[in-house]
């Protein structure tokens, strides 16, 4: 028995499913996850000493690559004064600043530890600062696990969710007007019939939980037309995009200013960081100013904050990003020329570090479509990948991450990998 499959039965005894995060443990694929050692660069190590070429970088934080020299010297630097105070320091000045700079819509922000926290949180804002309940949200997109966000689509168009997870009442979800993405005449309808009521949208601009999707310029702006006129938030959800797609978020590549934006993944440098933020008069309503209750015992922590503040330092060196998008784009046209060649229904996509591996003839543009993709034929190349030392998103509907440590022989690896993975799922 290897290693990593003795690990699996022992984490299960303690830990239920033997993973402390669902998608970890190869459910949707099968098979046994990878325990992991140590990572450096584009790479990290499982217990049985295998190497793969990581594309998930912690699902998105590991924009630099692992453990980059400098953000691992600044947290060392910082535990040693301390782990955490309970009370405000410099270094969370320096953060809001920093976020507050590279992304305008940003007047203020407020630092949480996770994703989750940081979209439940500019949800109550929202509903406090416009005195609404409703809110909306588009089918495959994830917002982190807060009650009101794990809800898909009623059995009618324009009614409200029911809860996606056991535990969630469907009072919590009764609120929630779930629309498919991309969608502008249903947005233009849930207006027209519920308008005055919307507290906000929340939206990923480009997703990456229904494997990468990229909003259409028009979709974010009717969306952006109708909240500004029914005097609802626009909340962009950049936890995953922000900072990965283009130093100002996706919002910058769109040129479209939400009210609202939650960040988290990049900003933590990975460590737990995630903030929420925007106009000033909306962060207005939080306390201790305001109405809306928020608070964290470890909300801008020391070490997690010198992690993030570090790799913000770093994305902005002149050039990053576009090594970043190059890097990416030549993954995705060399996986895309590979499949080709073996007569594939495939396609790959890319924006900024982010791309989308798709069994399907075109890029997918919604969670309908998205679905109708190849699951059974994404986890023979999974297996495969893996086999080849490539290690990616356990599931079809995973968007995946590159880092700037992912050179050329890498990604020339990577693709000679699907390139001899492709031709077997031909021949199959
Ligand atoms: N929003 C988006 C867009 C995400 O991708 C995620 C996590 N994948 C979250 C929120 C939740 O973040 P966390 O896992 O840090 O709670």
């Amino acid at each position: 028995m290897s290693l990593n499959e003795t690990l699996f039965q022992r984490a299960q005894i303690t830990t239920p499913g033997g993973v402390n995060s669902p998608v970890r443990a190869f459910r949707s694929v099968g098979g046994t996850p990878r325990f992991i050692k140590k990572a450096q660069g584009p790479y990290f190590w499982d217990a049985d000493d295998r190497q793969y070429i990581d594309y998930i970088g912690s699902w998105g934080p590991a924009i630099l690559g692992h453990a980059h020299p400098e953000v691992i010297q600044a947290v060392q630097e910082a535990a040693t004064l301390g782990l955490s105070f309970g009370a405000p320091t410099e270094a969370e000045i320096l953060m809001a600043e920093e976020i507050c700079k590279l992304v305008p819509s940003i007047e203020q922000v407020r630092l949480v530890s996770s994703g989750t926290e940081a979209t439940m949180s500019a949800l109550r804002l929202a509903r406090g600062a416009t005195k609404r309940d409703k809110i909306i949200k588009f089918e495959g997109c994830y917002h982190g696990h807060a009650d009101s966000l794990l809800v898909k689509a009623g059995s009618g168009l324009l009614t409200f969710g029911n809860p996606t997870s056991a535990g969630v009442p469907e009072d919590f979800t009764k609120h929630t007007l779930v629309l498919d993405y991309n969608n502008c005449e249903q947005l233009e309808s849930a207006f027209q019939q519920f308008g005055d009521q919307i507290a906000c949208v929340i939206v990923e601009p480009v997703a990456g939980n229904m494997n990468l999707i990229k909003a259409s310029e028009a979709f974010l702006q009717t969306m952006r037309r109708l909240c500004s006129h029914h005097g609802s938030i626009l909340i962009f959800d950049e936890v995953m995009c922000g900072f990965r797609v283009a130093l100002g978020g996706a919002q910058s590549l769109y040129n479209i200013k939400p009210d609202l934006t939650a960040l988290g993944k990049v900003i933590g440098g990975g460590l737990p960081v995630a903030s929420f933020g925007g106009r000033a008069d909306i962060m207005a309503h939080l306390a201790p100013l305001g109405g809306v209750y928020q608070a964290g015992t470890l909300s801008g922590n020391p070490v997690a904050v010198a992690a993030g503040l570090t790799t913000l330092k770093l994305i902005q060196k002149p050039g990053f990003y576009q090594h970043l998008s190059t890097q990416t784009q030549k993954l995705v046209d060399g996986v895309n020329a590979a499949a080709q060649e073996a007569q594939l229904d495939f396609c790959a996509d890319a924006i900024g570090g982010m791309f989308g591996l798709y069994f399907s003839k075109t890029v997918p543009t919604s969670f309908e479509q998205v679905m109708k993709s190849d699951a059974n034929q994404f986890k023979q190349f999974f297996h495969k990948m893996l086999d080849h030392g490539i290690y990616l998103a356990p599931s079809a509907f995973e968007a995946g991450f590159v880092s700037a440590t992912h050179d050329d022989k890498v990604i020339e690896t990577t693709i000679n990998a699907a390139r001899s993975v492709f031709s077997e799922l031909t021949c199959k």
